[in-house]
């Protein structure tokens, strides 16, 4: 029986992935790795740079920005040049630019190549966009996460409730929707389901039973169901 060593888990914004990956991950014993952090971070880099918003430019950057990844129990921890930046990743100002270049295919080339060298390493959960139809495009287990629209903006409103990113609900909707387009339509890797992928409608599940779900694919892909 094929033992499962990668599970890819893709879905739009506010989607669940991140904690539903993370869950699955530990549950697994299995790395875990959120691929959105790198985009944040090359964003970051690029905005205190000064670095324009075109492919040259920001495939330089990203190939010149000393990346480094770290797993703590809170989340991904992410060094930049050695400073941690995680804090900063889901500052306004990198949220309003990540889709953009995120959209570059020369920096797509570089995080790509980044995430392949991570999974190399052995088990993993990844979690992002293009996880299922590029960067694992052999992932044992395929999940892509769906939500409508509303509940992912309540999600996300609700977690930022009381810190300094909080923002009206509809700038919340608004901002997603924004950045779904972008992901969705982009010439680049677009956000899709891999054609193998197992999609999981999230709307009517708690985030226990999309993590179940998640694992029993793998119990399956395993033979051990
Ligand atoms: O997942 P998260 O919201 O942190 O990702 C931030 C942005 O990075 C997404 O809106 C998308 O534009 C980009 N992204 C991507 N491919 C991935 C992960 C993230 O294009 N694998």
């Amino acid at each position: 029986m094929p033992k499962v060593a990668t599970i890819a888990i893709d879905g739009p914004v506010a989607s669940g992935k991140t904690v539903v990956g993370r869950r699955v991950a530990d549950a697994l014993g299995f790395r875990f790795l959120d691929s959105g952090v790198m985009y944040r971070a090359v964003s970051l880099s690029a905005l205190r740079n000064g670095v324009p918003i075109e492919d040259d430019a920001l495939t330089t950057c990203a190939s010149d920005s000393d990346l480094s990844l770290g797993d703590s129990p809170e989340g991904t921890r992410v060094l930049l040049d050695g400073e941690d930046i995680t804090d900063r990743l889901r500052d306004p100002e990198v949220e309003g630019v990540v889709s953009r270049v995120a959209a570059m295919a020369g920096v797509r080339r570089v995080l790509v190549a980044k995430q392949q060298a991570v999974a190399a390493d052995g088990p993993i959960v990844m979690v992002g966009r293009d996880i299922g139809t590029v960067v694992l495009a052999d992932a044992d287990v395929k999940a892509y996460l769906l939500a409508s629209v509303e509940e992912r903006a309540k999600r996300r409103h609700a977690e930022r409730a009381g810190t300094d990113k909080e923002t009206s609900l509809e700038a919340v909707e608004a901002a997603l929707k924004d950045r779904d387009y972008i992901d969705s339509h982009r010439a680049a890797s677009p956000l899709r389901p891999a054609e193998d992928a197992v999609v999981i409608d999230t709307d009517s599940l708690t985030i226990d039973q999309v993590v179940e779900r998640v694992i029993e694919l793998a119990a399956e892909r395993s033979g051990n169901a």
